[in-house]
């Protein structure tokens, strides 16, 4: 979400993507999950509710919760969420041992994080 372009799985997981980031205010409430979330509602990848490439996004989910202190299942503000990932993964360059193997890291590594 820090980077999203307008480019992704298909052109309905984009507009999908592009309406959430549009809707989720810095008050606006939302619960954690490893498992397919309100992201993947849109996504071509969702089978049925388990994400076909699960083994690989689940190890990206629990360490972006480690670094930030969170845990799966926890609600919070979405502006709160976004502030821990900005300061304690993107701003310290962490991203990328994170999720550099994912599909899309060099559109990543190029832009500014839209939380920063
Ligand atoms: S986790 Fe899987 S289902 Fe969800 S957006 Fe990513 S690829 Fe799609």
């Amino acid at each position: 979400m820090a980077y999203f372009v307008g480019r992704g799985y298909s052109d309905g997981f984009t507009a999908h993507m592009a309406a959430l980031l549009e809707a989720l205010g810095p008050d606006t409430p939302v619960r954690l999950t490893v498992g397919t979330d309100a992201v993947c509602a849109a996504c071509p990848n969702d089978l049925g509710g388990v994400c076909r490439t699960a083994d690989r996004v689940v190890g990206y989910d629990r360490a972006v919760l480690d670094l930030c202190g969170l845990e799966d299942g926890e609600t919070l503000a979405f502006g709160r969420f976004t502030a821990l990932v900005q300061n304690r993964v993107l701003a310290l360059g962490l991203r990328p041992g994170v999720c550099g193997n994912c599909q899309w890291n060099a559109i990543c590594s190029v832009q500014p994080s839209r939380w920063g």
